[in-house]
């Protein structure tokens, strides 16, 4: 029987665990499907992390995180939790091996995954030509030509990030303007291998046998069609929330969401289920940044320690 279960090794996961275990609870375990460090890994800069000065991948900023909370006794298990379930004050958490383990408290850290732009060809392609992660496939389109779709802060870092190693960058985004941060938009501008489609939708991504061949584009203004050849479609249209674990046998939530499926919670962390906390961008009002994750999970530590006191 755990004390705390954490679902999730992102900066909420790790966070609460290690404030959890400093905080003096002795069973306490992180399940984590792949390695900790959560989604920021896949970045390529991170410059707004207080105190960081050096700009740094995301890898190098996670780097430690795990080692920190494993000093104060933080168990790490590599699974994925399929299912969360509560019988009167025990939870359950159904593991992908099959197995089950029983917890006192739970925080669900599960975090956020790319939404699909649901352009024809995106998923035919993906992984041949498609992907959601720049730093993980940039590197196969040294010196071709790409694009990246979507307007926010992750397509203008990732496109930037791209134009250090490719050709040429279209950037094709929906309306006249960026949503992205003025000051990404500021770095974007003074690239000259990013070329800036805008009021612009995404048609279609085109291919062959060989994978990704070029993206056909549609003027807002003209309804004009253009066909942009590139062998890469890099798409960054927004993250949904990864909250699978919550559904139950009914097909309803364990605990209240909102109609995006973004856990509802206090400031506290608490969710609608006595015990069950949740924190990072899978809950309401994320403002899906480090920081913020990491913040809720010291507060869910915090708060998993007081509800089993
Ligand atoms: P995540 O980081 O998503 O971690 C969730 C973890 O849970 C994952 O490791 C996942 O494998 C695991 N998991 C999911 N489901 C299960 C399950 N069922 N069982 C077990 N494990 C599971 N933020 C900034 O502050 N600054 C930036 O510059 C910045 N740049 C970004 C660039 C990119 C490309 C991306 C994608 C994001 C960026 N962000 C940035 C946002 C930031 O990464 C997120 O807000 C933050 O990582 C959210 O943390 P989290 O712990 O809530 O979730
Ligand atoms: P986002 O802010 O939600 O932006 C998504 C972008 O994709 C928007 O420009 C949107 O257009 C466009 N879009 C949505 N659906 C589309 C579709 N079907 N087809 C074409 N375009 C579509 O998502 P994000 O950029 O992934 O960022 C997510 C969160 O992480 C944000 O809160 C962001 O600030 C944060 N983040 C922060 C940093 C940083 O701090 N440096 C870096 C990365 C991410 P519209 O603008 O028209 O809606």
């Amino acid at each position: 029987m755990l004390d705390f279960a954490i679902i999730g090794g992102g900066p909420a996961g790790l966070t609460a665990g290690l404030y959890a275990t400093r905080g003096g609870l002795a069973n306490v375990t992180m399940f984590e499907k792949g390695l900790p460090g959560g989604q920021i890994t896949q970045s390529s800069e991170i410059e707004n992390y207080p105190g960081q000065l050096e700009v740094v991948t995301g890898m190098e900023l996670m780097d430690k995180w795990p080692e920190q909370c494993k000093r104060f006794g933080l168990k790490h298990e590599m699974n994925e939790v399929t299912k969360l379930t509560k019988n009167s004050d025990i939870f359950t958490l159904t593991l992908g091996s099959g197995e089950n383990v029983e917890a006192k408290s739970v925080l669900i850290a599960t975090g956020s995954v790319p939404k699909a732009a649901g352009v024809k060809g995106e998923a035919e392609f993906f992984g041949r030509g498609v992907s959601t992660c720049a730093t993980c496939d940039g590197f196969f389109y040294k010196g071709k030509d790409v694009a990246v779709v979507g307007g926010g802060d992750t397509a203008v870092e990732e496109a930037i990030f791209l134009a250090n190693i490719c050709k040429t960058v279209y950037i094709i985004h929906r309306r006249d303007e960026f949503r992205a941060s003025p000051h990404e938009v500021e770095k974007l501008n003074s690239y000259k291998n990013i070329i800036q489609i805008l009021s612009h939708t995404t048609e279609e991504i085109i291919g062959d046998n060989t994978g990704v061949t070029g993206i056909i584009v549609k003027s807002k203004e003209t309804n004009e069609l253009k066909t942009l050849d590139v062998l890469g479609a890099f798409i960054f249209v927004g993250r949904d929330v990864l909250n699978q674990t919550l559904i139950q046998d009914d097909g309803t939530f364990l605990c209240d969401t909102n109609k995006s499926g973004e856990v509802i919670v206090d400031l506290k962390m608490k969710t609608s289920v006595d015990g069950l906390f949740a924190g990072g961008d899978i809950r309401i009002d994320a403002p899906k940044q480090v920081v913020c994750a990491a913040g809720d999970g010291a507060m869910a530590g915090i708060s998993a320690i007081a509800y089993l006191q």
